[in-house]
């Protein structure tokens, strides 16, 4: 069976689905986003990630398309159709279709809104997981509001690839005071030379991600300190764990930064601990 999308209110097949030439997703990336995790077929994390759909809606004055109710139904529904167990659930609203013109449209104008599921091969990545990913470092290029989830994706997408040149698998931006900001499409973490485990704040033009924010609840109930202080990249080499956290990547080990390796060049025992734990989690929290 074929893969099957949401589009506007249809279920359509997965390579005949499509959206309007003047979308403004399309023309202006004026469209935010959302990935939930889906683990056994139910949606990881469902509350932080309809919580921050919300948010960047609100920041963008996108109307939501729907109630939260109608919308799990849908992302359940195009699920179901997939018959996909593993993988990932994409949501993406547009502020809709308009002819071409910078300021918005008249406010009747209905918002676009698509779902696609994908399919992950848990062991493939569990292997992964294993072995640990190496990150490459980037100045950050991007936009002063990467707290909003948006489709506006580029310098992203440019620092990915770099780091796909470069064999390894997350770029993290770097600021101009030489602190890591966060990755590509993951938040960064380490635990540094004294044994902090550390992540940027999520005041500080960064993405708050849900993964980072359920990891945040974990440590409180394990009893593990956590330090939000951003870290250079000469701290994040010397460390002795560095991993990165996010809907697509969980929590995954990174062993070298720009061919540094990290620690014993290893995946540490901390961020494979917290691997585990965040799994559990996750799936205790799906639905
Ligand atoms: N930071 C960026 C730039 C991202 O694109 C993502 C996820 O795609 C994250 C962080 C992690 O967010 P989450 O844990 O909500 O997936």
């Amino acid at each position: 069976m074929g893969r099957i999308a949401y589009v506007n209110g249809q279920y359509l097949a997965h390579g005949a689905a499509s959206v309007h030439i003047e979308d403004r997703g399309y023309q202006f990336a004026d469209a935010v986003y959302e990935v939930w995790a889906l683990f056994d077929g139910r949606l990881a994390d469902p509350d932080g990630h309809f919580t921050r759909l919300n948010r960047s809606l609100s920041e963008l004055k996108i109307d939501p398309p729907m109630s939260r109710e109608a919308l799990t139904v849908v992302l359940k529904e195009t699920v179901r159709r997939n018959r996909i167990r593993e993988g990932l659930v994409y949501l993406q609203v547009s502020r809709g279709v308009a002819p071409r013109d910078h300021a918005f449209p008249s406010p009747d104008i209905a918002p676009s809104v698509v779902v696609t599921v994908s399919r992950v091969d848990r062991a493939a990545t569990e292997a992964r997981a294993l072995r640990g990913v190496g990150v490459i470092t980037q100045p950050e290029n991007r936009w002063g509001r990467c707290d909003i989830k948006t489709v506006g994706l580029l310098p992203n997408v440019l620092a990915k690839q770099a780091a796909r040149e470069r064999g390894a698998v997350e770029a993290w931006f770097v600021d101009e005071m030489g602190l890591v900001t966060e990755g590509a499409s993951s938040n960064a973490w380490i635990i540094d030379a004294n044994g902090t485990l550390r992540t940027r704040d999520a005041q500080s033009n960064i993405l708050r991600g849900v993964t980072r924010t359920t990891l945040i609840e974990i440590l409180g109930l394990e009893g593990i300190t956590l330090s939000e202080q951003p870290f250079s990249v000469e701290e994040a080499k010397a460390a002795k764990e560095a991993f990165i956290t996010g809907a697509g990547s969980l929590v995954l080990p990174v062993v070298t930064i720009d061919g540094t390796p990290v620690g014993t060049g290893e995946p540490g025992p901390m961020a494979s601990l917290l691997r585990r734990h965040y799994i559990k989690q996750a799936k205790a929290s799906s639905i």
